[in-house]
């Protein structure tokens, strides 16, 4: 077998996605709505699994971790405490000429050092082709004969506003035609209740914590949880995000894994460190590959006012470093802000000393999706074995949709009765899969796609001897297993 475990480009997964039911674009036959996908039966089961596998090691394997999972909705107080209607906002730059909109942040520009008044080139880096157009608009643009060294590239939100005048935005065709930025509210708003007016205005949730604050004491009251401990939530968001790309990764409706680690004061730095280990070591542990992950704290002037510390856990995509998920030290910030709006204490209060303290928290904050997308962009790889392609979604067997495939060799001799007959005492622990079309070869390959880690294959030898070959997908090997002890062989390849 030949390996090529080469970086795989995102439209490989994205078309793999596609063609075997993991992402659709959603309302596909309405020609798509921007930034919106559903997942297909694939990709809901490896959702389902990617949730289940942070829930196991977040709340069920700790003793002091419990769940939650509010309302989307809430009081608009909540949004007005935690800062999001006052702040929570992207600067945005509008193009007069193209009319497209885009976050300033996101913006990149190409210009040459020092020299006054040589256009400058606007593009949204996709980390492929993006820059290179650029390049080329840029020879179009500039008159002089720049050497490349002397290009350099710097994002829209460090060019001064008097230079905005020579800047040719990502779809222009001429300088000038960008707007300064603007501050944008990313919150969805909606009415509660008959009326639309300003008093029933209401907010669709832009991230899960909020509801964990705000439910601080109802936790407390009701479990015996003691400092320090966390509450978990998983559950969907919502931000109206202007530049959507690169596929799931950022996306207007999503959903999020956060957890509110409530600590006493003075501990927080060790428990950052604690958190920051055990989230990166939850991807390791899921089979992504250590080399493309990495912890990158946050520089001083990027962390919120509140914040002693914020690190994020960045993976490499194919379109570069980008965040997965944050760690944040958020002092005693939000439980103080929810405790003077709502005129109610949110203390914790020390049975034994009779002490109440404010508690600071530490958030580890995941997006489920972003966690799916790079779990599928990780496992896929393309390879040849014996002359012939094959797409392999390495998935962990914890994530894989589908854990066993069974199949008859034929569809005579008593093979499909047999198999069906295995396949039904298998789905019982594992969720499996029955298929009896076309040739086994390619019956492989359709399970290689879909990342399911093992085959077993029912033919003549099985009425002799009462064995299946038993298929891996990784290693390829395949070996005979007696049929009573499919169960125990499964077990000992999964891990579970
Ligand atoms: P970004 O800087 O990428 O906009 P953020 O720092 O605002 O993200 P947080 O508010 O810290 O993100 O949200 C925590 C996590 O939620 C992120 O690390 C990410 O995994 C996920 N997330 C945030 N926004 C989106 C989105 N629009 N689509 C998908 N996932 C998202």
């Amino acid at each position: 077998m030949k390996g090529n475990f080469e970086l795989s480009s995102l439209e490989s997964v994205v078309s793999l996605a596609k063609r075997r039911g993991f992402v659709f674009p959603s309302s596909e036959i309405y020609g798509g709505i921007g930034a919106c996908y559903d997942y297909g039966p694939l990709g809901v089961e490896l959702k389902r699994n990617v949730k289940d596998a942070w829930w196991r090691s977040m709340v069920t394997l700790r003793d002091d971790v419990v769940g939650i999972d509010a309302s989307i909705i809430m009081h608009p107080k909540v949004w007005h405490a935690s800062g999001h209607v006052g702040n929570f906002n992207d600067p945005m730059v509008d193009c007069k000429e193209s009319n497209n909109r885009y976050r300033a942040d996101h913006v990149s520009v190409l210009r040459v050092e020092g020299v006054e008044g040589c256009p400058m080139i606007a593009f949204i880096d996709d980390g492929g082709k993006a820059r290179e157009k650029a390049e080329k608009r840029f020879s179009k643009f500039a008159s002089g004969n720049f050497p490349s060294d002397h290009i350099e590239t710097v994002l829209l939100t460090d060019i001064p506003l008097s230079e905005f005048g020579s800047v040719v935005g990502p779809d222009a065709s001429k300088p000038g035609t960008l707007t300064e930025p603007r501050m944008f509210n990313l919150m969805f708003e909606t009415y509660l209740g008959p009326i639309q007016s300003e008093e029933s205005k209401v907010y669709l949730r832009p991230e899960t914590a909020q509801g964990i604050f705000v439910n601080f004491n109802n936790v407390i009251d009701t479990t015996r949880v003691k400092i320090p401990f966390g509450i978990a939530q998983q559950g969907k968001s919502f931000r109206n995000e202007v530049t959507t790309r690169h596929f799931t990764f950022r996306m207007c409706e999503f959903e999020q894994m956060e957890m509110e680690f409530f600590c006493k004061p003075g501990t927080d730095a060790q428990w950052y460190e604690y958190w920051k280990n055990a989230r990166l070591q939850w991807f390791i542990d899921l089979g992504a590959d250590p080399e493309k992950l990495r912890i990158r704290p946050h520089d001083p002037d990027e962390l919120s006012h509140y914040s002693t510390g914020t690190s994020d856990i960045e993976y490499r995509f194919p379109f570069g470093w980008s965040e997965l998920e944050g760690i944040a030290c958020r002092t005693n910030y939000d439980l103080k802000q929810h405790a003077e709006h709502s005129g109610k204490k949110l203390e914790w209060k020390d049975q034994t000393s009779g002490a109440s303290f404010t508690p600071h928290v530490i958030e580890p904050a995941l997006g489920t999706d972003r966690a799916m997308l790079t779990f599928l962009v990780d496992a896929y790889r393309e390879e040849e074995v014996d002359g012939n392609q094959r797409v392999v979604l390495g998935l962990h067997p914890r994530l894989a949709p589908t854990k066993v495939a069974v199949f008859p060799l034929l569809r005579k001799d008593g093979h499909p009765e047999k198999a069906q007959e295995i396949y039904r005492r298998v789905r019982e622990v594992y969720p499996a899969a029955y298929d009896e079309a076309g040739n086994i070869g390619r019956r492989y390959r359709r399970q290689d796609e879909a990342g399911t880690p093992a085959c077993l294959t029912v033919d003549h030898q099985t009425f002799e001897d009462d064995t299946v070959t038993l298929r891996d997908r990784d290693s390829l090997e395949q070996r005979r297993i007696k049929v009573d002890a499919i169960l125990g062989e499964l077990r000992e390849q999964f891990g579970f």
